[in-house]
C-alpha cells in the first residue's frame, strides 16, 4: 500500500471537493483490498450509485467513502438529508463506510465502519434550514462518530501507518454477530456496547454501566426500564461474545 496521493490528478477541476474526490478515491481504488473479504482490490462504482462509491466483486460489499483534509478522525461527519439516513438505515442497502484523512499529499488514516454499526442513535437530526435559505426547511442530519463503538472503528491505515489486512479481517469477523435485522434492537446494543468501553477497566461491575443511565436516556428517551434494557444488553454481548459473566453482577471485556 503506497500512501502518498497523486495531486496532479487534481488538475482541471475546480472546486476543492471535487479534487480531493477525485484524489482520494483514485488512490483506495488503486491500493485498497476489500476489508470483508479479503480479496486483493475494490471497483469503483463507474455508474454512480445514489449511496455507495466501491464495491466488492469477490463478496458484493458495497462502500461508501468520505474524506477530510485533517490529521486524525472527526468527532462527527455530514450525513445527508435526515429522513434519506433514516431509510437508508431502515434497509439493507446501507454500504459500509470508509473514512480516509490525509495531510501533506499522504493518507493518515483510513477507518471503516461496518454498515451494521449505524443506528438512529449516531445519526442526528440537524435544525431546519431559515426560510431565507435555498432549500428552505431542509433537514440535514450529521454522523455521531465519537458516539459509534470503538470495535466498529477499523483501522485499515493508523497514524500514517498501514495496519495488517490479517488483523483488519479479524477485527471485521468479530463484529459479525452484532448484526441484527431490528433498527431499534441495534440501537440498544450498540449503545450499551459503547458504554462497557468507556469503562476504562477490563473487569467492571453491573454499577459501572449504570453510571451511564442519563446517556442511555436521552438516546431513548420515554423508556422507564432502563436497568433492565441494560442488563438484558449485557446478556447479548456475552452471547455474541464480547463480554463475560465472571459472576455476582462482574463482568470481564473479551479484547482482540
Ligand atoms: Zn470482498
Amino acid at each position: 500500500m503506497d500512501l502518498h496521493l497523486d495531486e496532479k490528478l487534481g488538475e482541471g477541476y475546480k472546486s476543492k471537493s471535487q479534487k480531493a474526490r477525485v484524489i482520494t478515491e483514485t488512490w483506495t481504488e488503486s491500493n485498497l483490498y476489500c476489508p470483508v473479504c479479503g480479496s486483493s482490490h475494490l471497483m469503483h462504482c463507474k455508474v454512480s450509485s445514489p449511496v455507495a462509491d466501491f464495491y466488492c466483486e469477490h463478496c458484493h460489499s458495497e462502500f461508501e467513502q468520505k474524506s477530510e483534509n485533517r490529521v486524525s478522525l472527526p468527532k462527527t461527519l455530514q450525513g445527508g438529508a435526515y429522513s434519506a439516513m433514516e431509510a437508508r438505515l431502515k434497509s439493507e442497502e446501507n454500504p459500509h463506510l470508509l473514512i480516509l484523512t490525509y495531510e501533506d499529499g499522504k493518507v493518515n488514516n483510513l477507518v471503516m465502519v461496518p454498515k451494521h454499526f449505524f443506528s438512529m442513535s449516531v445519526v442526528e437530526k440537524r435544525k431546519p434550514l431559515k426560510p431565507t435559505a435555498k432549500r428552505a426547511g431542509w433537514v440535514g442530519s450529521h454522523i455521531l462518530l465519537k458516539d459509534i463503538p470503538e470495535s466498529g472503528k477499523i483501522y485499515i491505515v493508523k497514524d500514517g501507518v498501514e495496519e495488517s489486512p490479517k488483523m483488519v479481517l479479524a477485527k471485521y469477523i468479530k463484529t459479525i454477530p452484532l448484526k441484527t435485522t431490528s433498527l431499534t434492537s441495534r440501537g440498544w446494543l450498540l449503545d450499551v456496547l459503547k458504554c462497557v468501553e468507556r469503562i476504562p477497566t477490563k473487569d467492571f461491575t453491573l454499577a459501572d454501566v449504570y453510571a451511564f443511565i442519563s446517556d442511555l436516556e436521552k438516546k431513548h428517551p420515554g423508556n422507564s426500564h432502563i436497568n433492565d434494557k441494560i442488563r438484558q444488553q449485557l446478556q447479548v454481548l456475552r452471547d455474541k461474545g464480547f463480554i463475560v459473566f465472571v459472576g455476582r453482577g462482574k463482568y470481564r471485556k473479551i479484547v482482540v
